[in-house]
């Protein structure tokens, strides 16, 4: 078999820290059983996503030095093959339209079935009148009752079963005829021949609803291992409000992506006792056994370590191009030849001192302000 992965990031915001890591552990996997690692952009949802983002994200992951393989997949572009699966679905009983409207959804039995803790299903699905596809409409999956469970064997967490009156019948089709997550990822996944869906933990329920799909297709489903999540110093799951959490932040900062790769396989991962190493070590080092089933803290000042490590390793002549880049485009600085040549002089005597690039910047400072 041929190994498959991808990354999939959905275009509704800049690429975060664990989207990167997914990103880099696909890669990893892919490279380390000789497959290919591809990148789709899930933009399906066209309130929340935008072009520009998709933009963003494919820029941070080709700053991050990760080559994707064949052509970009977006997601939009699937739309037929989508539709298609919605109405086989839908002529094989599989998924039914559902005519309830937003008050139904509010109303008190509804509320009632959640507080019971039950969750919704819909009066539509087993109702043998005519179909009226003309009347406002979404298209739900029709989650079985019987069985009542679904088992599946996840490759980091191990043996799992997921009680199916835990499962909404979700939404296949919007009302504007417009696929859902859940199902276009199945669609596409399996049209693009992937082989393992690694991702973060946090797509677990969904992993439960996609499987219900490929059992419903007679599909066979890929093989899932599901990351534990990345959190900040007290324990909560890393997020915007602990100021850094995207990637762009860090570009900021003035980390090499070499810097940042190594910090972020290191995030959940791990081969022997190696904290310090390239892209080409750690796609030989790499196996989905060494991802631990505990969720990883996001430690800045081992990420400072390994950064500084990649900066005393690289030769004076790149750091200097790099930092003029750096300059150029986050500090706003051109410098002239004069003061290039001198700052390339000083770097061998300040970049002992520093675990960025930034921190170089800061300390050659007089420099500039000299020449002004
Ligand atoms: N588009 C989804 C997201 O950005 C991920 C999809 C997946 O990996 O299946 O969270």
């Amino acid at each position: 078999m041929e190994i498959r992965t991808r990354f999939a990031p959905s275009p509704t915001g800049d690429l975060h820290v664990g989207g990167a890591r997914t990103a880099l552990f696909n890669y990893l996997f892919a490279k380390s059983m000789k497959g290919k690692f591809l990148l789709r952009i899930e933009d399906t949802d066209l309130k929340r996503s935008n072009s520009s983002l998709s933009e963003k994200i494919i820029k941070d992951i080709k700053w991050l030095n990760i080559p994707w393989d064949e052509e970009i997949v977006f997601q939009q572009q699937n739309q037929n093959e989508h539709r298609e699966i919605i109405d086989f679905l839908l002529e094989k009983g599989l998924a039914f339209r559902c005519y309830s409207n937003k008050e139904d959804l509010t109303g008190t039995s509804f509320k009632a079935d959640k507080l019971r803790g039950t969750v919704f299903r819909s009066p539509w699905r087993d109702r043998v009148v005519m179909d009226q596809p003309s009347m406002q409409h979404v298209v739900r999956f029709k989650v079985p009752s019987d069985p009542s469970r679904i088992n599946f064997v996840d490759k980091i967490r191990g043996d799992l079963s997921w009680d199916l009156n835990n499962i909404e019948d979700f939404i296949i089709a919007r009302s504007d005829g417009s696929s859902t997550y859940n199902l276009a990822v199945v669609v596409d996944d399996y049209n693009m021949k992937i082989s393992h869906v690694i991702r973060g933990e946090d797509h677990l329920t969904n992993t439960v609803k996609q499987l219900l799909i490929y059992q419903a297709l007679d599909w066979t489903p890929p093989i899932f291992a599901h990351i534990p999540l990345i959190h900040n110093a007290t324990g909560e799951k890393l997020s915007k409000r602990d100021g850094k959490s995207n990637l762009v932040d860090f570009k900021h900062q003035g980390f090499l992506p070499d810097a940042m790769l190594n910090y972020l396989a290191r995030l959940g991962w791990s081969y022997k006792n190696e904290e310090y190493f390239n892209l080409d070590q750690a796609i030989s080092w790499f196996t989905l056994e060494g991802i631990g089933k505990s969720p990883s803290k996001f430690d800045i000042k081992k990420l400072l370590y390994i950064s500084k490590k990649h900066l005393m390793a690289k030769p004076v002549n790149e750091i200097h191009e790099s930092l003029l880049r750096y300059m150029e485009i986050y500090k706003n600085i051109n410098m002239s030849e004069s003061c290039s040549k001198k700052l390339r002089l000083l770097l061998p005597f300040v970049v002992e001192r520093c675990a960025t690039l930034e921190e170089i910047f800061e300390s050659s400072l007089f420099l500039f302000e000299e020449e002004n």
